[in-house]
């Protein structure tokens, strides 16, 4: 590869493992042919971005900048560019680049594909680090774009990038978007609250299972669900046993699986997309009993983001959000450990980050 031309860039960066974010100046590349340049708004805050952060898997290389629910403005596009225009509401989730050829890129599900790129943290091909959407501005190939439906606040359809496509889309390939079906949501935060709502938009019962008796009220009378469970309720939970087609689980701590299988009917399946630390303890006897499925879902496709965010648009679907300011995203992050969210933190990132020093 030639010499590759830069453009400064700035924002906020874990430096270390303490995952305090401070500012940070770096450089992003010149806009490629197919490439789009885009001004960030917004960007919501992921337990993902926590959990990398604090290197909580080993993957993460610092300096990091998180951020993977990235709504924004189009300020350039390269000479090749077809689908955008500058001025276009666009947005960016967690995948900024595939193969393109591969058995998973193929089936347009790329964020399977052995050579996905992620939108933060991971290595780009001119061997530069990507860094996310806690950040002034982007450039992102213009296949991995999405466009953000017209009719939607631009703030509170970022989480969908992420938290949104991740509990679509497992529902729909996992055929859990039947009307009338039975779907429990374990976990009410950031991943959680949309899964009731998308599941709600597709006709089905919703159980919300919760550690979190506070959130039962809102989530009856705002979110919509049907019907909520404490979890460490043993009397409610047996109420309900063998009641469920399937159940999303979106819990990003260790947590016992066994009650949960209690819930699911005969054939029911078990999505995990929530990634707790350390391996969960899986209990065989009710998956054979019952011929259950334990399976886990890692975002979605490019095509399918496009599809859930028209969905969203159509059905006026977007996050409970707190919008917060640059400056506030230490205490965010704080809060996001303790589940005191309600339910997606968004940074307010054009009106509030200052240039680094
Ligand atoms: P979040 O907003 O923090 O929500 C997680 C929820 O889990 C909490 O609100 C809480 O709900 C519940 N919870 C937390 N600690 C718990 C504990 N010790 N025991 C039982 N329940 C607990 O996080 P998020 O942004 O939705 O992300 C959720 C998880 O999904 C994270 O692990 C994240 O890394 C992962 N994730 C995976 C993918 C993927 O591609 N598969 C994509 C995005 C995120 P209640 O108060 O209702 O109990
Ligand atoms: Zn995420």
């Amino acid at each position: 590869m030639g010499k590759v031309l830069e453009k400064e860039a700035y924002g906020l960066a874990a430096k270390d493992e303490s995952a305090v974010l401070s500012p940070f100046r770096f450089s992003r590349r010149e806009t490629g042919e197919k490439d789009v340049r885009f001004k960030v708004l917004f960007c919501g805050i992921c337990h993902t971005d926590l959990s990398m952060a604090k290197n909580l898997w080993g993957l993460t290389t610092y300096p990091l900048v998180p951020g993977h629910e990235i709504v924004g403005v189009i300020t350039e596009v390269g000479a090749k560019v077809t689908k955008f225009n500058a001025g276009d509401k666009v947005g960016v989730g967690y995948m900024s680049s595939s193969c393109r050829s591969c058995e998973s890129c193929s089936d347009d599900q790329e964020n399977y594909c052995p050579k996905m790129i992620l939108t933060s943290g991971a290595k780009y091909y001119d061997d530069t680090m990507t860094h996310g959407g806690y950040s002034d501005h982007m450039v992102c190939e213009e296949d991995y774009i999405i466009r953000i439906p017209e009719n939607l606040p631009l703030d509170a359809a970022a989480p969908l990038l992420c938290a949104g496509v991740t509990v679509y889309s497992p529902m729909k390939y996992h055929g859990l978007d039947k009307p009338g079906m039975h779907i429990g949501v374990v976990g009410l935060g950031g991943l959680g609250h949309v899964a009731v709502k998308f599941a709600k938009a597709m006709g089905t019962k919703v159980t919300v299972i919760s550690t979190s008796e506070s959130k039962k009220d809102e989530a009856i009378n705002r979110l919509g669900a049907d019907a909520f469970l404490v979890s460490r309720d043993q009397e409610q939970m047996k109420d309900a046993m063998e009641t469920m087609d399937g159940i999303i689980d979106t819990v990003s701590a260790t947590h016992p699986l066994l009650p949960l299988l209690g819930l699911l009917r005969y054939k029911g399946k078990l999505v995990m997309v929530g990634a707790p630390e350390k391996p969960l303890e899986l209990p065989v006897m009710p998956l054979i009993f019952g011929r259950k499925m334990v399976v886990g879902s890692m975002i979605g496709g490019i095509k399918e983001t496009q599809e859930m965010m028209d969905l969203a648009g159509k059905h006026n679907i977007t996050a409970d959000i707190e919008l917060i300011s640059v400056d506030y995203v230490n205490t965010a992050m704080e809060r996001l450990e303790k589940a005191d969210v309600r339910y997606r933190f968004v940074i307010d990132v054009a009106n509030t980050l200052e240039p680094a020093p």
